[in-house]
């Protein structure tokens, strides 16, 4: 099923689960995906037109969405820049003002040097800035670490943290958002009012970031 939502085509793909309500979730690719209860008590019509303003408003927001990393053009620190390659025989990356550019020799992936880069450069700063957050709030993580992760930040029972190893990518206000987020989670296992307090201490605009936030994808 195909709907139009101003200038948009949304692919509507339906699920039955066993749930009593209906509900939707609309993916970056503007897919939406529309869960119905397996007895058919709601169909996919009742829910479309109930949630008709919702779907509006998020079709209108991922028009607006940032992609942060793709073949060609790669953000750092919030900012665009295009990827140049270079045959080079040190292999290595400089950062001009509006593009980047990767020097390599031999068969090595362009996306891979890439990917190693931003991954130094988010352990370093996620690495930092814990730190300076734990010393003054009183939060210690057992570790800090990186990862190919989907979400941004990810928080282990056993006190671990762990920061997409893509970070880097996100103007610096949010990266410092999701460095404070999963701090807060060490003391405060889920997203409670106490969690959100804990939060406001270190970042007392977080509502703002966290709503900048859901602007990027990868
Ligand atoms: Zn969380």
């Amino acid at each position: 099923m195909l709907l139009k939502i101003g200038n948009k085509e949304v692919n509507c793909k339906i699920k039955y689960k066993k749930t009593r309500h209906a509900y939707l979730k609309l993916n970056p690719n503007y897919c939406l995906e529309i869960t119905l209860p397996e007895n058919n008590s709601v169909s996919a019509e009742t829910i479309l037109k109930e949630k008709q303003n919702w779907l509006k408003r998020k079709v209108g927001e991922l028009g607006k969405s940032v992609k942060l990393f793709e073949e060609d053009s790669v953000y750092y620190k919030g900012e665009k820049y295009g990827v140049n390659i270079v045959r080079d025989k040190n292999s290595g990356i400089k950062i001009f003002d509006n593009s980047i550019e990767i020097y390599k020799f031999g068969k090595r992936k362009t996306e891979n040097i890439l990917l190693e880069f931003l991954a130094d450069e988010t352990l370093e700063y996620v690495s930092v800035k814990a730190e300076e957050f734990s010393s003054i709030f009183g939060l210690y993580p057992k570790s800090v670490s990186i990862k190919n992760l989907r979400s941004f930040g990810h928080c282990k029972r056993d006190g671990r943290i762990f920061f997409n190893s893509k970070l880097i990518c996100l103007p610096i206000p949010l990266i410092d958002y999701v460095v404070a987020h999963e701090l807060v989670h060490l003391k405060h296992f889920n997203h409670s009012k106490d969690f959100k307090l804990g939060v406001e201490k270190i970042l007392p605009n977080y509502r703002e970031l966290e709503k900048e936030l859901k602007k990027y994808h990868w």
